[in-house]
């Protein structure tokens, strides 16, 4: 396997990371999973501005435009051969000794970026998935995809032991997000979704599923569910890179319509399926 190492290509086993790396110390960097099918990227040029965009939200100075970078991406699915999976891409702000003060101009960032093995978890699209409530403890720049994801370990770590694929957070009285998913309500007919702040990560599945709504006429709102709503939501369903759109047809002991996928989710489904295509 090949891997992009600040700008250059590498076997596996020729690459080494520095102990002193600030990624490895603080989490201090943030990354991207960009999904390849058929041997293409889906929707790089929004992963391309998320990552540009989180990079400066740290200050984090890129050494390399977005289209340098993209070209260098294009280049690692095409050295590793990736038909269908998806492509990792991390950048730290390098290596240093242990300060938490940012480092001089001296020390570069350090960008790494590999093919991960991705496939349709295709049984929970199916049947749907189980969610297991609690609440947010994360910071207040959920907006940022940074490496430091403990608030998100946790929590998934919290669902998978209670019998759940996915945790569902609430900060307060009001639901944001999954651990690592955008969550949505239906209810009359109408998608609700948090709104794309500072609380939650803006997904890319998110956008192309509200792009979606806009397009064929399904109405989506933006604005956040109360946990206490929840009983009476009619469908719901999670969106990821790697998820796609999966039904949600439990949360704890609470039933979503009736313990089935609804036709709104099974709808937009049907719609990001196409997309792909
Ligand atoms: N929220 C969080 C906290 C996530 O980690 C992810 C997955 N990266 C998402 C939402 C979904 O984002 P995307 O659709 O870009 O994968």
């Amino acid at each position: 396997m090949y891997i992009l190492l600040n700008g250059k290509f590498k076997q596996k086993n020729e690459v080494s990371i520095d102990f002193e790396d600030r990624g490895y110390q603080f989490g201090d960097g943030v990354y991207e999973v960009i999904r390849v099918y058929n041997g293409s990227y889906f929707a790089m040029k929004e992963h391309m501005e998320r990552f540009v965009r989180s990079a400066k939200e740290i200050k984090i100075v890129l050494q390399n435009t977005a289209e340098e970078l993209t070209a260098m991406l294009n280049e690692l699915l095409r050295k590793n051969q990736v038909q269908d999976g998806a492509v990792y891409m991390q950048i730290t702000r390098g290596v240093t000794g242990r300060k938490h003060l940012f480092p001089g101009q001296d020390v570069k960032p350090q960008i790494v970026a590999y093919p991960i093995p991705c496939s349709k978890p295709a049984a929970e699209q199916e049947k749907g998935i189980k969610l297991h409530l609690m609440e947010d403890v994360r910071w207040l720049r959920c907006d940022i995809k940074s490496l430091n994801l403990l608030g998100n370990v946790l929590a998934k770590q919290e669902a998978f032991e209670n019998g759940a694929y996915e945790a569902l957070l609430h900060r307060g009285e009001h639901i944001t997000e999954g651990s690592s998913s955008n969550f949505y309500g239906v209810r009359n007919g109408v998608i609700y979704t948090h709104p794309a702040n500072n609380l939650i990560l803006n997904g890319i599945t998110r956008m192309k599923v509200v792009e979606l709504c806009e397009k064929n006429g399904l109405t989506l709102i933006e604005e956040m569910i109360k946990a206490d709503d929840l009983v009476n939501l009619d469908e719901a369903f999670i969106t990821s890179t790697t998820s796609e759109v999966i039904p949600v047809i439990e949360i704890d002991s609470m039933k979503v319509n009736g313990g089935v996928p609804g036709p709104v989710t099974r709808e937009l489904q049907r719609l990001f399926e196409e997309m792909i295509d």
